[in-house]
This record gives C-alpha cells, structure tokens and sequence, in this order.
C-alpha cells in the first residue's frame, strides 16, 4: 500500500487527507499545531466574488462554483445571512457597474443549478440578488424588523435602522454571499479525520526537513523518520519553508492580514434584531479600503478596514526571493502569529476598527473591544495580489502543493491531486469527488454547537462566535 503524506492540517491539508481516504488509500496528517484549521480566519464564502470589485468575470464565476462546492461539502459551517453590497458616496464607483456583473453572476448560477440540482445552496436561483433604490429603503426603514429574516426586503428593514441611510449610494444590492464559520469546520474536522480508519493524524507534529529517497520522500519529525511515496504541501503561509527543504523555487507572495472583534450592546434598537453582512466598497490599501460588518452570535461583530492602519499592514506584504521560496515577512508579524499579540495593538487596531465603521453606522461608535483579532498571513501563488482563485501545483514528481487563497478551492485542488496520484499510478479508481466525505461522519448539530464553542474558547475567543446564526432549519442566535 503506498504512503502518503500532509504536511499541514488548515482547511486544505484536512481536505487533501480526506479526499484521499475516502478515495480508499492510506495517508497521514502532521500539524505543528495541537488543532486542526486554526490558521488565518475565513468568515465569507464569497459565492461570486462580489467583495472584491478588482476581480474579472471570469475569477468570480469560479468563486461562484468552487463556493457552492465548498457549501455542499461543509454545509455546517454556513451561516446562512445574506450580504448588503453599498457603495459609499465618497467612493467614485457606481453601484449600476455591479449589476452586469451579478447578472452574470445569476445566469451563471441558473445553468449551475440547471445541471445540477444540487447546487441550489444559494437560495432560488431568481433571489440570487435584489437591488432597492433609494425610496423604497426609506420605505422599509419605518417597517418592524422581521426577527427572523428570510427575504433580501426583511434583511433591508434591519439594516436601514442601523446604516446612515445619506453615507451610501443607491440602489443597495443584497445578495445571497453567505458566511462561514471555522470554528465549526476545525471542531467537525477532527472528529470526521478520526472516524477514517486509513487517517493517521499527527497533532503538535512539526515537519523538520525532508529529503528525495529514490522515487519517494524521507519525512523528519522529533527523533523519527518516515518513508513516503507521496508528498502533500499544504503548510499555508509557509509552503515555501517545506519547498525549501527539497530546493524547489516558487514565485509566491505572502500577506498578513487581520479582522477584529467587537462586542456591540447598545445598539439603540433591539439586541434580538438580526443583522446581515454589511459591505461599504472602497479603493484597497486607502483611507477609504472597503469595510466589511460580519454578524456573529451574542452580539459579537467581526470587522475589517481594508486600510494599512485597520486590517492591512506597512511591511504586511512579502514576495519570495530568488535564493528562498518562502518570502521574509518582518519577525514583528511572525511573532504575531506564533507568540500572539500585545493588548495595547489590538485595543488600537479594534478601537480604530470600530471608528471607521462608525461612519458608516453611526451608532456603532458604542461597540467595545470583543476579543482577540482574527488574523494571519495568506499565500498567494505568483505575483498578481488581486488573485483569489487558485488550488494546487505539481513541482516535482510525486509531490503537490496546495496553494489555496480562499478556501472555497479545496474541491478543485483536491481533485487536481487525486489526478496527480492517479498519473504515478498509485491511485486507480475514477470516481467523482463524493461531497458525503464530510457530512457522513459530522457532529450532529447539537454536538457541534457544544464542540464549537470549545473549539473557539480554546482559540482564545468568545465561544459564541462558534455558533452559527442561521441555518437551514432554524435560528440559533
Ligand atoms: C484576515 C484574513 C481573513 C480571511 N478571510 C477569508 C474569508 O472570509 N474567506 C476565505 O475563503 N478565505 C479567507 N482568508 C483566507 C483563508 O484564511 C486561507 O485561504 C486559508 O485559511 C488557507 O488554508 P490553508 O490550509 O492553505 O493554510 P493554513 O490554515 O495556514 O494551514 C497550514 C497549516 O500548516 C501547518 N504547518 C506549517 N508548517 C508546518 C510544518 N513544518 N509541519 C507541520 N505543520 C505545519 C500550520 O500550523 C497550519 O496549521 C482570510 C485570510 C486572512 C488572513
């Protein structure tokens, strides 16, 4: 039976190892860490890519159909809300530029869904997105909140009491982008790797180096060695350290990056008032970067500022060098990462976080530090910073590279390496990609809720942000 190695267990690595098993072959699974998907956050699905206007078509129809992918795969880690798209009134952009695009988008997810009927994870296919105009946003603001929301008009009424209704341009768009929670998709992961008999999962083990030995690899970690036939880099950020250790060159960027927690009480409306995802578009890397307002549970409020001061960095981006494929981010961030961060740097970051969303929710201004940043450095194959769909690559005989910039591409990447193992002859069936791998051997809800909020205490959050405000069946906030 041959032997095949993951080195890495965040959410690409987890899936390679169980693609892989469930494919019928053997595989083992080092993490440094002593838990599974705890890297860099991940808080949207990004179904359509409408977050990031830079992108082309073509990179958002796969957003689109890798999103669905990832939704059928790990339903439970989905937080069904809807996402508000506005456009700033200090911002040159017309929101009308952005509805060629989401029609688009929504024929794109009409022939999906025509295929497949399975695909249907985004709601129908005609509510994909709805535009309001100014007028009927008035309208709707002197309207109840629906406390349980389930149309884009209900998710309009909500917001309008909250967003400065002059800080915007019309019409708004709401589109079904749904959330993600990883606190849910690291606590499940664990306990589907373990129920596969042909898993082997090593926790708080670090890959040391590794060297070629005839066709395969000899892996080091502590005082072993190991021999495998097959090699899988999905070390994240630092895919380029294990390139490296077998003299592979890579042209890659790494970017740290972080979103923040805010605890918002005094809302000046009612606290059961669920919220959607709020978007305040803006240029990347300026005083006005975009502004994204991510609902959790307990009246949590994760945020981002897409500004050098709030969620990106001076010095944040690093590039490989020609002498090393792992590209040099100052220690100061390095240390972020792997030691945590000083109290004083998240009070200011939060605090300024939760400032310059406030001019856009005025009444935010009353929201407090909630926690920990969510943060991390992301990779980004090549040199073009705007690219966010990518899945894997084959350097060397017998060896893949899983280099992901958003999650939602585990399904295309592992199946690029099912591919790559079938080339070398040691896999030979050819099934599709089951999308039951996961869900077969999941927590039930109950469990996964109790899981959860560990899973999110021991990360050093609030364990209500382990829970997922809406699902299919009911609302659990
Ligand atoms: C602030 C921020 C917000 C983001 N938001 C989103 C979002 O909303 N949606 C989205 O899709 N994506 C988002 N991303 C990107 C997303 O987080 C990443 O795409 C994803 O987490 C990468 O997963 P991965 O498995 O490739 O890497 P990781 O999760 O980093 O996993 C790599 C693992 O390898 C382990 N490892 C490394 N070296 C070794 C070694 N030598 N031995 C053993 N183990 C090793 C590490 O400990 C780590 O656990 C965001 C990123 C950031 C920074």
């Amino acid at each position: 039976m041959s032997k095949i190695a993951v080195i890495g267990g965040g959410v690409a690595g987890s899936t390679a190892a169980l693609s892989i098993a469930n494919s019928g072959l053997d595989v083992t699974l080092f993490e440094q860490k002593n838990r599974l998907i705890s890297g860099p956050p991940f808080c949207h699905l990004h179904a359509g890519g409408n977050l990031y206007r830079e992108i082309d078509d073509n990179q958002c129809r796969e957003l689109l159909r890798q999103s669905i992918e990832f939704a059928k795969l790990y339903p439970f880690c989905v937080d069904k809300r809807a996402t508000i798209i506005t456009i700033p009134t200090n911002d040159p952009d017309n929101p009308k530029r952005l509805l060629d695009r989401l029609n688009m988008l929504r024929d794109e997810y009409a022939s999906l869904v025509a295929k497949d009927d399975s695909n249907k994870v985004l709601g129908e296919v005609d509510n994909y997105f709805e535009v309001f105009e100014c007028s009927e946003v008035e309208k709707l603001s002197k309207l109840e909140p629906n406390k349980n929301p389930k149309s884009a008009k209900d998710w309009v009424v909500a917001a309008s009491k909250i967003i400065d209704k002059d800080a915007i341009k019309y019409p708004l768009i709401v589109v079904n982008e749904y959330g993600l929670n990883m606190f849910r998709l690291s606590s499940a992961m664990k306990e589907i790797l373990n129920s596969y008999q042909n898993i082997k999962l090593h926790l708080d083990t670090k890959i040391e180096s590794i060297s070629k030995n005839g066709s395969g690899f000899i892996v080091r970690y502590g005082n072993k060695e190991e021999y495998f036939d097959y090699i899988i880099n999905a070390a994240g950020f630092r895919t380029g350290e294990i390139d490296d250790m077998l003299g592979i060159k890579a042209n890659r960027l790494v970017e740290f990056k972080a979103a923040y927690t805010a605890k918002w009480e005094d809302r000046g409306i009612s606290n059961d008032i669920k919220l959607p995802e709020i978007i305040f578009h803006g240029q990347r890397g300026t005083p006005q970067g975009m502004a994204q307002f991510t609902p959790y549970c307990g009246g949590y409020i994760q945020l981002h500022g897409m500004r050098k001061d709030i969620t990106l960095f001076e010095d944040g981006l690093a590039s490989s060098q020609k002498d090393s494929s792992m590209p040099k981010l100052p220690k100061k961030f390095i240390d972020m990462i792997d030691k945590g961060w000083q109290q004083k740097d998240i009070e200011i970051r939060t605090k300024r976080a939760i400032e310059y969303m406030s001019n856009f929710i005025p009444s935010f201004k009353s929201a407090k530090v909630g926690g920990k940043p969510l943060f991390g450095a992301q990779q980004i194959p090549g040199d073009d910073i705007t690219l966010r769909v990518a899945e894997a690559s084959f350097p060397l005989n017998r060896y893949a590279r899983c280099e992901i910039v958003k999650v939602s591409s585990v399904t295309d990447m592992s199946r690029a390496i099912l591919d790559d193992l079938k080339r070398f002859g040691l896999l030979n069936e050819d099934k599709e990609l089951d999308f039951n791998m996961a869900t077969k051997y999941a927590p039930d809800k109950k469990e996964l809720d109790k899981l959860a909020k560990i899973n999110a205490k021991m990360g050093g959050y609030p364990e209500d942000m382990g829970l997922v405000c809406f699902d299919k069946e009911v609302n659990r906030c």
